[in-house]
C-alpha cells in the first residue's frame, strides 16, 4: 500500500469527511505551500500525547459553546489556508483553520469531545492569521476562545500536561514569582551554570516541557527589572495627555528596559504618565488558554486599577496583552457590575505605536543610520489591525532603513505559551522565521511583543546566529535621545549566553 493510502486509512473518519464536504486537495494544497507530501502526511494526534480514549457526550455544555451562527459563517472556501502556520507546517485538513471550525460544528451537532478533536484545537496557535485571511469574516478569534474554555472545563488532560500548565499558570502572571524565579535563575546565567548544564547533557534529563522552557529563557539582567517605573512621570513640555501604562508581568520582570523606553517616549511626546503599582496580569495569557475565571478575575482588578488612576488612554507596549483588552467587553459581557465599565475601559486602550501616530509625534527625532527588519507580532497584526503605525513610526527616524520579511503573516511560534507546551511545531516555525529575518540582511530585528523576540532570538542561537534587538519604541527612544547606533546595536537578542 502506498504511503498515501495508509495515511488515508489511518485518518479520523472526521478528517476525510471534512475534505469530502469542502472537495479539497490537502496534498496539492500542501504543495502549493511547499511543503513536502512526507511532512504533508504527518500525523498530528497524539504524538508525544497519550490517547486517552475519552469520548465526553456532549461535547460542550450550555456554558457559552462556540456560537452555531459564527461556525455557520464559514463557506469553506479555503482561502485562509495557505495562511494558517499548522497547515503550512502539515498540510493537514483539520489542521486548518476550517477543519478546527468544522471539528466545532461537529461537536456542536452532537458528536462527543475526542482527544483527536482537542488535539487538533490544541494544535492550534491562536495567530489569528486565518481571520486576516477570511474574505466571509469568520470569527475564528472568538470561537476558538469559547472552544478552549470548553476543553479547559470538560477534558481531561494527562496528569504531567495539567501539572506543566498548573505551573505555566501559577508563574507567569504573577510578577513577584517571576521576580523569585528570576532571583534564582540569574546567577545560574550569569556564573555560566547553563553552559555547564548544556554540554554535560543534564538539561537533556528534564521532561522535553521543562527543557522547552529553560530554552526559551529570557536573559535574566539582575537589576533591570529591579528599578521599577514610577508611578507617574510628568509630561516633557506642554501636557498633552494623562496616560495610565500597563507594565505586564513577563514586560516587568523581564524587559524593564522596553518599559522604561516606554515611559521615556510618552512624556517626550506630552504625556504624563501614570504606572499604578498595584497593577497586575491582564489575564491575555489565561484568556488564550482557556481559563475564563482566572481571565475575568485579572480582566477586573485592570478595570478596577486603571478607574482609579484616572486616566484618558491606557498604553501597552505588549501585542498579547493589547489584543485581550481591547476585548475586555467581550469578556465580562455576562457581569452586570462590569459590562459596562468594561466597553467604557475598552475605548482607552491603545497600543503605545498606535497612540503615538494618533496623537501625532512631535518630539524631535536623531538621525540612527540602520537597517531594520521588522516583525509583525501576530496579536498586533491580526489581533488589532496595527501594521502601518510600528512601521510609521519607523520610518520616520532620519537614516533608518526599513525591511519587510518574508511570510510576515506567519506566526513565529510564540504564541502565548504555545512554544511551551508544543515545543515541536514552534521550534519548526522559529526555525522558519529566523531564516526569512537573516535573509533580510538587516543589522535589527524590531518586533512589539517580549514573547516573539524571544523565540525568535532562541530559532536564531540554535542555528548558532545572533542579532541585536529591540521594541520599536526603544528603537524611537534610541532616536529622541540621540543614541548612538552602535549602542543601540549593542542590545543582543534576549536570550542568555548558551
Ligand atoms: S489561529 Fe493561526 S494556527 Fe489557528 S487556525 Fe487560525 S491561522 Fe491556523
Ligand atoms: S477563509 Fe473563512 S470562510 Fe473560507 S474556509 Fe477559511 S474560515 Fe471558512
Amino acid at each position: 500500500m502506498s504511503k498515501q493510502n495508509t495515511d488515508e486509512a489511518a485518518q479520523p473518519s472526521h478528517s476525510r469527511a471534512a475534505v469530502a464536504a469542502v472537495g479539497t486537495d490537502t496534498q496539492g494544497l500542501a504543495q502549493d505551500v511547499g511543503v513536502a507530501s512526507e511532512q504533508a502526511a504527518m500525523a498530528t494526534v497524539g504524538e508525544g500525547h497519550e490517547e486517552s480514549g475519552f469520548r465526553i457526550f456532549p461535547a460542550f455544555d450550555s456554558h457559552h459553546p462556540p456560537a452555531q451562527e459564527l461556525v455557520d459563517d464559514c463557506v469553506h472556501c479555503g482561502f485562509c489556508l495557505p495562511m494558517c502556520p499548522t497547515y503550512v507546517l502539515w498540510g493537514e485538513e483539520m489542521d486548518s483553520p476550517r477543519g478546527r471550525v468544522y471539528l466545532m460544528n461537529e461537536a456542536l451537532e452532537g458528536e462527543p469531545l475526542t482527544d483527536s478533536m482537542v488535539r487538533h484545537w490544541d494544535l492550534c496557535l491562536g495567530c489569528l492569521s486565518c481571520v486576516t485571511a477570511c474574505p466571509s469574516g469568520v470569527q475564528y478569534g472568538r470561537l476558538l476562545e469559547s472552544t478552549r474554555q470548553q476543553v479547559e472545563r470538560r477534558y481531561p488532560r494527562a496528569w504531567h500536561d495539567r501539572l506543566f500548565r498548573g505551573l505555566i499558570f501559577s508563574l507567569f502572571p504573577y510578577p513577584s514569582r517571576l521576580r523569585l524565579v528570576s532571583s534564582v535563575l540569574g546567577p545560574y546565567q550569569k556564573y555560566r551554570l547553563n553552559r555547564v548544564a548544556h554540554r554535560s547533557g543534564l538539561l537533556r534529563l528534564l521532561p522535553a516541557p521543562l527543557q522547552a522552557m529553560e530554552a526559551l529563557m529570557p536573559d535574566l539582567k539582575l537589576g533591570v527589572w529591579r528599578k521599577p517605573i514610577p508611578p507617574v512621570t510628568p509630561a516633557r513640555g506642554v501636557r498633552r495627555a494623562r496616560v495610565g501604562m500597563l507594565t505586564g508581568c513577563v514586560q516587568r520582570a523581564f524587559f524593564g528596559q522596553v518599559n522604561a523606553a516606554t515611559v521615556r517616549v510618552l512624556a517626550a511626546e506630552g504625556g504624563e504618565v501614570i504606572a499604578p503599582p498595584a497593577q497586575g496580569c491582564c489575564g491575555a495569557l489565561s484568556v488564550h488558554a482557556g481559563r475564563e475565571e482566572e481571565a475575568l478575575r485579572f480582566a477586573r482588578r485592570t478595570i478596577d486599577t486603571f478607574e482609579a488612576a484616572d486616566v484618558e488612554y491606557v498604553i501597552l507596549n505588549s501585542a498579547g496583552c493589547g489584543s485581550t483588552m481591547k476585548e475586555y467587553d467581550y469578556l465580562l459581557r455576562d457581569d452586570p457590575e462590569y459590562a459596562e465599565r468594561a466597553r467604557e475601559f475598552v475605548k482607552k486602550v491603545r497600543d503605545v505605536n498606535e497612540f503615538i501616530q494618533e496623537m501625532g509625534p512631535i518630539a524631535t527625532r536623531h538621525p540612527l543610520p540602520v537597517t531594520v527588519a521588522y516583525h509583525d507580532a501576530c496579536h498586533l497584526a491580526h489581533g488589532q489591525g496595527i501594521r502601518k503605525q510600528p512601521r510609521a513610526g519607523l520610518a520616520a527616524i532620519p537614516g533608518l532603513q526599513l525591511r519587510e520579511i518574508r511570510e510576515s503573516e506567519i506566526c513565529c511560534g510564540s504564541a502565548g505559551i504555545y512554544n511551551l507546551v508544543e515545543p515541536q511545531p514552534a521550534a519548526e516555525l522559529g526555525q522558519r522565521k529566523a531564516r526569512h529575518v537573516l535573509a533580510t540582511g538587516a543589522d535589527l530585528l524590531v518586533a512589539s511583543n517580549p514573547g516573539c523576540t524571544v523565540q525568535i532570538a532562541a530559532s536564531l542561537q540554535r542555528a548558532g546566529q545572533d542579532l541585536p534587538m529591540a521594541h520599536p519604541i526603544e528603537v524611537i527612544d534610541a532616536s529622541i535621545r540621540g543614541e548612538s547606533v552602535q549602542s543601540l546595536l549593542r542590545r543582543k537578542g534576549p536570550r542568555q549566553a548558551g
